[in-house]
């Protein structure tokens, strides 16, 4: 695996592989990589020929007062699961080096950007569309990999790889979680052994609204109450909201189109998200739907 920190050598180490038509897949992360990432990293290595994993703590998608100074980090076991999941270049660049001085030029997303986390950490996703744009320009990839986990992510993203003829597939992994259920996050650093316990009435709260859709539920209002129940465990909630797979709006009335139940919620400062996607018509055809929590 070869590491590279500037733009420059990522792209004399890309064009040899371009010109041989290779197909290159990325993987873009903030680090303190685990499972989840590894699952995205894997899934590139299985369809491309070269996986490109980025780790950029991107500070332009954090807000005041959020966990940009403090967010973990650990080189050297991010190196190794790299290695071990199959990647071939990480790209690891100074803050200079994608924000060099004078930097003036942003993504601003559009209405899908508005809700969910939008509310709450304004700016993020004009933050992240700005930096996943201008890594999908370093490395110019045929695929990158997103975790589901980040919901709202996943549509910002496809939606402006579709506005901006951003030439590049983009594909969603499913949730990796822990076996008791919570959702494996690089923030997950931050629980102690109580915050860690009442952290997992997020995923229980999903998981019993997704029982209870699989089981024929359609009503939105009880999906949500269901979730939100069983949320007590945590400090505060930011959101619960069933939306619209697509265009992340608010379902009322009965869930008749895929949709997503979404959560934010605090425990102590440590802010987490987790969702589930339902989807009707495969649950109706009798198939699970896919997005499914896989809780041992
Ligand atoms: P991050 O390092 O948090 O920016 O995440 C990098 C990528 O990994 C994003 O596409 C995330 O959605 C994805 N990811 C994070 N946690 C998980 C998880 N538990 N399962 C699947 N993908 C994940």
């Amino acid at each position: 695996m070869r590491i590279v920190r500037t733009i420059a050598d990522l792209r004399a180490l890309l064009r040899p592989l371009r010109a041989e038509g290779k197909r290159i897949g990325f993987v873009p992360t903030m680090g303190f990589l685990h499972e989840g990432h590894g699952t995205l990293i894997r899934q590139s290595a299985a369809r491309c020929d070269a996986t490109i994993v980025s780790i950029f703590v991107n500070p332009t998608q954090f807000g005041p007062g959020e966990d940009l100074a403090s967010y973990p980090r650990d080189l050297e076991r991010d190196q190794n699961l790299c290695l071990e999941a199959g990647a071939g270049v990480l790209f690891l660049p100074e803050t200079a080096e994608i924000y060099p001085t004078g930097f003036q030029t942003h993504v601003e997303p559009g209405r899908l950007a508005e809700p969910l986390c939008g509310r709450f950490r304004p700016g993020h996703f004009r933050g992240v569309a700005t930096v996943v744009a201008k890594l999908f320009n370093m490395v110019q990839p045929d695929l990158a990999f997103f975790g589901q986990k980040d919901f709202q992510q996943t549509v910002v993203i496809r939606r402006m790889a579709r506005d901006l003829n951003l030439p590049v597939d983009i594909v969603v992994v499913p949730t990796i979680r822990e076996a008791d259920g919570l959702a494996l996050s690089s923030r997950n650093s931050y629980l102690d052994e109580d915050a860690r316990r009442r952290a997992l009435s997020i995923s229980r709260g999903l998981l019993a609204a997704k029982t209870a859709f699989d089981g024929g539920e359609r009503s939105a209002a009880k999906l949500i109450e269901i979730a939100r129940v069983l949320l007590a465990g945590v400090d505060s909630i930011q959101y619960v909201e069933l939306v619209d797979a697509q265009n992340l709006e608010p379902i009322q009335g009965p869930v008749d189109r895929s949709a997503a139940l979404c959560v934010a919620a605090y425990v102590g400062k440590t802010r987490l998200i987790d969702n589930v996607v339902l989807s009707p018509s495969v649950a109706d055809s009798g198939v699970t739907s896919s997005g499914t929590l896989q809780i041992a």
